[in-house]
């Protein structure tokens, strides 16, 4: 199985993002070689950020979307063909900023699939201007007397919309990343995995995240939403960061809420009679 492809990988040398790539590719090479999908089956769709160059580095079907729009590209493509295996990135400035409400109703919809946001608290490809997650008092090209704002913190926010797979880790921890993106992934329903990858360039939190992680085991929703509080992304010198699953459930993803039959009812391949179909492709 080959997961690489020709482009030539335009992130700065060293970037955390490689690691999610490698994650990425891991799992769906662990998941094809255990027989639970085949690589033609897995869907890579991105928003638009340093993160969405992913696209073009791992062998997988793909869609390149829009800023903040991934989300209803992957519901389409969920729409048109429930069985493929669709992984969701988008950056912090995509999914929280432009983003916001299509992540946030994915959480309360449980679509199936996973959403991996490389989350570096900044926007990162347009060199430095701060996101709904930036801490406060950070020095954006946009903000340089400092955020005034304080962040939002999307852990908290997926629960409370009702995620059925909510986890949060650090992508130099390369391992730990790689065995939650395998579970989301295999999660029946929207699994949503917030990831600190420091942005080297603009925007290093290695010295303050590396050191404060510690691991945590999925548990009871209130428990989860009380752990989730317990960082609020900020710069606070006595924090620690939980990492791991905070949560997970099965319940009705938005294909099984709607019933099997209504949700293919609504495709307009089978909605319209074969002729008027053709005459609408022209
Ligand atoms: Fe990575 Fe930051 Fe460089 Fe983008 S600008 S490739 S996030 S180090």
């Amino acid at each position: 199985m080959n997961l690489n492809t020709p482009v030539q990988n335009t992130w700065c040398p060293g970037c955390s993002n490689f690691l999610i790539l490698s994650s990425a590719k891991k799992v769906v090479a662990d998941l094809v070689k255990e027989g639970w999908a085949r690589q033609r089956d897995f869907v890579t769709v991105t928003g638009i950020g340093c993160h969405a160059k992913l696209y073009d580095y791992i062998n997988t079907g793909g869609f390149y979307g829009l800023h903040g729009r991934a989300i209803p590209v992957a519901n389409g493509i969920l729409l048109g063909n429930p069985k493929l295996k669709v992984m969701v990135f988008a950056g912090d400035g995509d999914a929280y900023a432009e983003g916001v409400s299509h992540w946030l109703h994915a959480a309360r919809m449980n679509p199936n699939y996973a959403l991996f946001v490389h989350n570096n608290q900044i926007f990162a490809l347009t060199t430095g201007q701060v996101t709904p997650t930036s801490e406060k008092g950070f020095p954006g090209k946009s903000t340089p007397r400092g955020n005034p704002l304080r962040p939002m913190n999307p852990v908290a926010m997926a629960l409370e919309a009702g995620a059925s797979f909510v986890a949060r880790e650090y992508a130099f921890d390369a391992r730990n990343l790689a065995a939650t993106m395998k579970q989301a992934v295999k999660h029946k329903g929207f699994a949503f995995v917030d990831i600190i990858q420091p942005c080297i360039t603009f925007h290093d939190t290695r010295d303050y995240v590396s050191g404060r992680t510690y691991r945590i085991k999925p548990m009871k929703l209130e428990q989860a939403l009380k752990k989730a509080r317990e960082w609020d992304y900020s710069r606070s010198p006595k924090a620690r960061i939980p990492v791991g699953i905070f949560y997970r459930e099965r319940r009705p993803t938005l294909e099984e809420a709607f019933g099997a039959k209504d949700w293919h009812a609504v495709h307009p391949k089978r909605r319209l009679n074969a002729s008027l179909w053709s005459k609408l492709r022209v």
